[in-house]
């Protein structure tokens, strides 16, 4: 896979600074990229935490005009984003930065981009829009502070609908710069800690196992899950473990790189439902169901899984290929229930009648599974869900 005839692209786009500190670059990039009246998104949590001060302030002090705009809602829902874009269409910034986790730099892309288009989000969608993207819009700059989504490098934004998740996905989309700074993510509490990071650790692994994947892709993913399992435990025992944020906060970059040019799949694609319809949020409804979509289609993928095992700290080297990969599950799952996870649906308070409805929803994520090594019908993903409901 990856070295035969099969032509692969590769995009590598904003400019990225990173490690601790490197927020200290904001301001020479605003200015590189003419900012004079900047949008900052983020969410109401950061405002009160004082982080959006330290965006602030640095940019007043060059004399610009600033707007903090903190609508953001965690997994928002289509319509914040239409209010959103609404707002920056009014006003004429010409920088937009995204401050905070996937929720609000996903909002502050597509602002961005939607400000120079006529039209609602919901005509851009994925599933159901039917326009497409013309043009990039006003210059972005992403400042995550969770070590999760991968965001700040990839040209997706997610939405919530009533019953599943769709994307507006363009790499207009794609931020000028990305600034991915480890020292943002000491105050995230263990609970999100958690969840993201898996969230994170969930992207290289899928990666990983892409139809899509290949040798860039699969170098990024595997650094990535080197970095988040051997560090995911203690960053959640104690946030302020510099060594251990700084390692999530590379591999949540790595694994976005990896998975925007091999894709996600059948975690993915079932996740979606489970944050629809009972607002779960990605990292915890990625995290309950990697071992179960891992632990079914491993017939399709056992050397990769012997690889991500290795990775992960584990020697392979007395087991068969199909015992390491039954471990490589096992280890996912303990992993999973170090960090406080609920390893079964029932964990989360859903009863087995909400599988049909989630199977349902499941299976119309045609786009992420295709990239599934194994292809997935409706039955399989209604026998997947069962397994994680009854945690076996
Ligand atoms: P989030 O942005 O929803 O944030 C979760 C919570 O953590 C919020 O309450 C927020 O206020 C808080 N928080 C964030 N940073 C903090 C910090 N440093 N200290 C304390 N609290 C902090 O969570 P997320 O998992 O980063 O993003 C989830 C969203 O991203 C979902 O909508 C998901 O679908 C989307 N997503 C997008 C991509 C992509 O490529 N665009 C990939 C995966 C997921």
């Amino acid at each position: 896979k990856g070295v035969d005839n099969v032509s692969s692209k590769i995009t590598f786009m904003p400019i990225s600074y990173t490690g601790w500190g490197s927020l200290e670059h904001l301001t020479s990039e605003a200015e590189r990229l003419n900012a004079s009246n900047i949008l900052i998104v983020t969410d109401p949590f950061l405002e009160e935490l004082g982080m959006t001060n330290k965006i602030v302030e640095p940019l007043q002090a060059k004399g610009w005009k600033t707007s903090v705009y903190t609508e953001v809602v965690p997994e928002p829902p289509l319509e914040v984003g239409e209010k959103l874009v609404a707002y920056t269409k009014e006003n004429k910034f010409d920088l937009v930065i995204g401050l905070g986790g996937g929720s609000a730099l996903d909002l502050a892309k597509l602002a961005g981009v939607l400000a120079a288009h006529e039209g609602k989000v919901a005509d851009y969608l994925n599933l159901t829009g039917d326009r497409s993207l013309t043009h990039k819009g006003i210059p972005k700059i992403l400042i995550p502070t969770t070590s999760g989504t991968g965001s700040e490098v990839t040209n997706i934004s997610v939405l919530s609908l009533e019953s599943t998740k769709d994307v507006v996905t363009h790499d207009y989309l794609l931020p000028d710069v990305a600034i991915v700074d480890p020292a943002l993510t000491t105050s995230l509490p263990p609970k999100v800690t958690a969840a993201t990071g898996i969230d994170a650790l969930t992207h290289a692994i899928e990666a990983y196992v892409s139809k899509n994947a290949n040798p860039v892709t699969d170098g990024l993913a595997l650094q990535a899950i080197r970095l988040i399992s051997g560090s995911i435990r203690q960053a959640v025992a104690d946030g302020e473990n510099k060594e251990a944020r700084t390692n999530m906060s590379y591999g949540s970059y790595l694994a976005g790189l990896s998975f925007f040019n091999a894709g996600v799949a059948g975690v993915h694609a079932l996740a979606y439902p489970l944050g629809g319809q009972f607002h779960i949020s990605h990292g915890e409804s990625n995290a309950v169901l990697l071992p179960y979509v891992m632990g079914y289609i491993r017939p399709s993928c056992e050397k990769r899984m012997n690889d991500i095992l290795e990775a992960m700290g584990f020697s392979a080297n007395q087991l068969s290929q199909e015992q390491a990969s039954y471990k490589c599950v096992e280890e996912l799952k303990r992993l999973v229930a170090d960090v406080n996870i609920p390893v079964s649906l029932k964990g989360f308070d859903i009863g087995e009648d909400a599988l049909d409805s989630l199977a349902d929803d499941g299976i119309k994520q045609t786009r992420i599974l295709a990239r599934s090594p194994m292809p997935l019908t409706r039955e399989d993903i209604y026998t997947i869900y069962h397994a994680a409901y009854s945690g076996e």
